[in-house]
């Protein structure tokens, strides 16, 4: 470390040294295609399909990738594309960011909340199942979508999804948000469902400063979500619409940024992949502290089953560790929230909820702050959040398990090896002996 100590943020977007992205930003303006579509939104969409395309194998897959103005607008197209209306209900994955399951409440639809599995942290297939057969026996209908999440990038169990998915004919949008370039069977997440969601935003695999895509399976498919995300004209001289549309297409001077950013994407998750590898192998003598690994199993031909990008390195801390600092924690209402550069957070009255991180893993995160290093608490599950109250949720206790005891450390292109001693030598200090 240098005398200055720097601090090592989450994860943070990483520019390519040669500046591609600055290159395609620049022949937007220069050939004056600073609009919601063009010549960088075409080949960043052409690059995007030619990378989910290509398996380990060496064979090649046909998927079709629309780029649109946030990952969020994009499972909010895949769900209306797979007919999602008012009152209908979707199987979302509990443990995630609001972004996988906002958009079905935009629909008027209703989220039906899955609990996670313990290897992966994501949607149990066993809990998947009884609920769709216990939607169906209460209230007439299928489930009309399933959205399965690789949090933190991590594979769901693609295959036992899958099998459940096509047995009761309901379509899957694939949350692949946090799990760019992470795969499954050698084949990239976000090709296995009628959808896959990517998003560019600041903090994910790859930025465009903010955007995301929808892979797709067919032209039709990718059509009509184009036509949506472009106010769903009709074909006429003048403006004549027959279904509401929306405004969610990716600008060109982005796309451009995304062209130049895809030729770092391998290089980024080699790293992650690197980043978390080093926890692995420094974290496995610090008793009680748990890193977060992928199941080892391979498929029949010797492949690997799981191969996350390590979007972001997670692990649980025991309850019975003490850490320096534990008995002044949630004493204060503090002012920000998690990820609070961005907007307006609203102000609250208590320093505590009913369902928070247990006190070490706060003071673990008020420790590694104090040394500038960046933790957060893993995702709340949605089926805790206030705004769910009535939501109905199928659940096993795991992700609010995981809730109470997990935290996630730095990871990305910014992070070091120096970086990583660094934060394991900061976790050792913080646990009281
Ligand atoms: C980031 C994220 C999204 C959506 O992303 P935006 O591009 O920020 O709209 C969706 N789902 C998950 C799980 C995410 O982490």
């Amino acid at each position: 470390m240098s005398e200055e100590v720097k601090t090592i943020y989450l994860c943070l977007a990483h520019m390519s040294e040669e500046g591609y992205e600055q290159k395609y930003v620049k022949e937007a303006f220069d050939t004056n295609w600073v609009v919601p579509m063009g010549p960088n939104v075409y080949t960043f969409e052409q690059n995007l399909a030619d990378f989910s395309n290509a398996n380990l194998d060496g064979s090649k897959l046909d998927r079709k990738v629309v780029c649109l103005s946030a990952g969020t607008a994009a499972v909010h197209l895949a769900l209306i594309a797979c007919g999602v209306q008012l009152g209908d209900e979707v199987c979302v994955q509990s443990f995630t960011f609001c972004a996988s399951s906002h958009p079905i409440t935009y629909l008027g639809a209703k989220p039906v909340f899955i609990d996670s599995e313990k290897e992966t942290w994501n949607m149990d297939p066993e809990l998947l199942e009884k609920a769709i057969i216990d939607r169906k026996e209460k209230t007439g209908k299928y489930p009309k979508a399933i959205i399965p999440v690789a949090l933190y990038g991590m594979p769901y169990d693609c295959e036992r999804i899958m099998v459940i998915a096509d047995k009761y004919g309901i379509p899957v949008i694939e949350d692949a948000a946090e799990g760019m370039g992470s795969r499954y069977n050698g084949q990239v997440l976000g090709t296995f469902g009628r959808f896959g969601v990517l998003s560019f935003n600041g903090n994910k695999m790859i930025t465009t400063s903010g955007g995301g895509a929808l892979i797709c399976r067919s032209d039709e498919d990718a059509n009509n979500i184009m036509w949506h995300a472009t106010q769903a004209r009709d074909a006429y001289p003048y403006y004549q619409h027959t279904e509401i549309g929306y405004n969610y297409r990716m600008s060109n001077v982005c796309a451009g940024i995304g062209r130049g950013q895809m030729t770092v994407l391998d290089a980024h998750i080699a790293h992650h992949k690197h980043v978390q590898e080093l926890y692995e192998e420094l974290l496995a003598d610090v008793p009680r502290i748990h890193l977060h690994k992928q199941p080892s199993e391979e498929n029949e031909n010797g492949v690997k089953k799981y191969d996350s990008n390590f979007w972001l390195c997670a692990a649980t801390l025991d309850e019975d560790v003490k850490i320096q600092g534990q008995k002044n924690v949630y004493k204060e209402v503090i002012k920000t929230a998690v990820g609070g550069v961005s907007g307006v957070v609203k102000s609250v009255d208590s320093a505590v909820t009913d369902c928070q991180p247990n006190d070490n893993v706060e003071a673990l995160r008020v420790f590694m702050a104090g040394k500038k290093v960046e933790c957060r608490p893993v995702w709340k599950p949605m089926h805790k959040q206030p705004v769910y109250a009535n939501a109905v949720a199928y659940t096993n206790g795991i992700s609010e398990e995981i809730f109470k005891v997990g935290f996630c450390l730095p990871a990305g292109p910014y992070v070091t090896d120096d970086d990583v001693h660094y934060i394991v030598d900061c976790i050792k200090e913080a646990i009281v002996k």
